[in-house]
């Protein structure tokens, strides 16, 4: 919302120094429902609609501050600078990674799991997604190395499971069996490797893991790994 300075809101998004927008701007590069606006430094208001109406270059302006997008993770991808291996954002537009502000994983997904992968600009989204309070329900696909003896769902409803080297019981998760060797767990919190070592404290081992929702917002048949999605207003409420 509000209203920002051409040139600022433009760098801000990764096109390039103010200068380089001011160049733009002159060579009537940058278009506003049709008209070019060729003095970068004239305030312009944010709105919704404001990808539709302007065009840098004749492309479709890249979205504007408040961003959310869903990344099908695919395996192999990290989401953490410190671990080895292609990032997650090496996926999406390279401009994306010079926004300011920038874009994070809202929590995160080990490298060798796939799924539902949110990411956002907006800080106070992103907290309000991952605190604790909000309890926000994530559902896994877990293909495990052994199979379920049948006492796992009772364990891990029973919010008395505790896992290696932590000193607080999980709150409980939910499992569903789907097959020998298949299950769905949700949980509402998300330490550290939760579902690997939650499987480990049974005595499992999990040999494949994926996320399919978060919240209320399932992972699209459609979307491919790899694939990702700019969500709008009402798809970002279901994660609540
Ligand atoms: N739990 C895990 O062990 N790994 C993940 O990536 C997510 C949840």
């Amino acid at each position: 919302g509000g209203s920002v300075r051409l040139d600022r809101l433009l760098a801000n998004l990764g096109y390039g120094s103010r200068r380089e927008i001011q160049a733009l701007a002159r060579a009537g590069a940058i278009v506003l429902d049709g008209a070019p606006l060729r003095a970068a430094d004239q305030r312009i208001a944010v709105t919704p609609d404001l990808a539709a109406r302007l065009r840098v270059d004749g492309e479709a302006l890249d979205p504007p501050p408040g961003l959310v997008v869903m990344l099908h993770k695919p395996l192999g991808v990290t989401c953490s600078h410190k671990e080895a291996g292609p990032l997650v954002y090496g996926l999406l537009p390279p401009r994306w990674r010079r926004r300011d502000p920038a874009l994070s994983t809202v929590g995160r997904l080990d490298k060798d799991t796939s799924g539902l992968l949110l990411l956002t600009d907006d800080g106070a989204l992103l907290h309000r997604i991952i605190s604790p309070k909000a309890r926000v329900a994530k559902r896994y696909r877990v293909t495990l190395d052994r199979p379920l003896r049948g006492d796992e769902g009772a364990a891990l409803a029973s919010g008395t499971l505790m896992l290696e080297g932590e000193d607080a019981p999980l709150l409980p998760v939910a499992l569903e069996a789907h097959g020998p060797d298949r299950a769905a767990v949700t949980l509402t919190e998300g330490r550290y490797h939760q579902v690997r070592r939650m499987f480990a404290a049974l005595g499992n081992h999990v040999v494949a893991l994926h996320r399919d929702r978060v919240g209320g917002l399932d992972l699209p048949e459609d979307l491919a790994p790899g694939a990702y999605r700019v969500l709008g207003e009402a798809e970002v409420a279901r994660v609540f």
